[in-house]
């Protein structure tokens, strides 16, 4: 790769990421995007997005995503599409090594989101695709008429739940506690839509022949075993930041979140963090590209403050 030092490096090209594009490219800034897959991040595998405003029929992820890319690219800002394996964001000129070669920048801003959390089983990754998922929206189609567990007792679980008694012909929701950490008025709509909360419950075991035929449950008070036959796992035990790496770099919170307040700064200088990798209470697309924007502001005030 060429030895252009940029003014701003983005890592993640999803709403955070490109709207800081956006705005630092729109002042003039010479901007980078590197993104390891598709434009739109997490997003992007969201179905139809009803709560981002100005679509007042909602609007496909994938392509609210793509169009975000080409806003920014219309001002000039760069995408290269490529995984970051190493930074070094200490100096003045911050060293983002890709797969292929590397890149420089006066400044970076973190964008690279969270992932799903995994149930942490042996035969969970082999059967993704085949009977386990991370996103009722994008896979619930294909367990049409099918019996489903999901996992999870958050909002995301209970949305997913409900997304899928629409389509599955039984949905059961697997929660290690009594309660929901959902609100509890979101039981009722469960129960109303004929989700079966097993409560105290705990997915051991994934069975399967070619794909997923059955759960093992633990019941979490008693310890006592059983097997729920399903043809699909759904787990919605929440999300974990994508900050593996710049651990050690930059500060991060007990949950591997970025430390960051609503300016996006970082404890380092010249590194911004905007979207859902930062420590804030609502995660949403309309948050990540406030943060984008604020990441920008404060990208080309440090630039300023530097000398341009
Ligand atoms: P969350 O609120 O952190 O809930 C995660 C759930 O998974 C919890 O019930 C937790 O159990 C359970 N869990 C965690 N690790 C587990 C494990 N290893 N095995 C089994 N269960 C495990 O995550 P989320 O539901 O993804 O929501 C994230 C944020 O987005 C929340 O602030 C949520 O309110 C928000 N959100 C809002 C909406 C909405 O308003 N419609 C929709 C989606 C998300 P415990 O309860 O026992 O800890």
């Amino acid at each position: 790769m060429e030895e252009t030092i940029y003014d701003v490096l983005v890592i993640g090209g999803g709403p955070a990421g490109y709207t800081a594009a956006l705005y630092a490219a729109r002042s003039g800034l010479s901007v980078v995007v590197l993104e390891k897959l598709a434009p739109g991040g997490q997003m992007s595998t969201t179905g139809t997005v009803d709560n981002y405003p100005g679509f007042h029929d909602g609007v496909d992820g994938f392509e609210l995503g793509d169009r975000m890319k080409k806003g920014a690219e219309r001002f000039g800002a760069k995408s290269v599409f490529n995984q970051a394996v190493e930074v070094d964001l200490t100096g003045a000129v911050k060293k983002v090594k890709t797969r292929t070669g590397e890149l420089l920048a006066k400044t970076v801003v973190l964008a690279t989101g969270a992932y799903p959390r995994e149930l942490g089983l042996p035969e969970e990754q082999p059967l993704r695709g085949r009977g386990v998922a991370y996103c009722a929206t994008c896979d619930g189609v294909m367990y049409k008429d099918k019996t489903v567990v999901v996992s999870g007792g958050g909002n995301t679980a209970v949305d997913d739940a409900l997304y899928l008694s629409k389509l599955c012909k039984k949905v059961y929701l697997v929660h290690r506690r009594d309660e929901l950490r959902a609100p509890r008025s979101r039981q009722k709509v469960l129960e109303d839509n004929g989700v079966e909360i097993l409560w105290n419950s705990k997915i051991t075991k994934i069975h399967h022949g070619e794909r997923v035929n059955g759960v093992e449950l633990t019941d979490t008070k008693t310890g006592d075993t059983r097997l729920l036959p399903c043809e699909g796992v759904f787990v919605a035990i929440g999300r974990v930041p994508d900050t593996a790496l710049v651990q050690g770099q930059i500060e991060l919170d007990e949950g591997g979140y970025v430390v960051a307040d609503e300016s996006t700064r970082t404890s380092v200088p010249g590194v911004f963090a905007a979207g859902d990798l930062r420590a804030k209470v609502l995660r949403q697309i309309v948050t990540a590209v406030a943060d984008g924007a604020a990441a920008a502001h404060f990208a080309e005030e440090y630039l300023m403050e530097q000398g341009g």
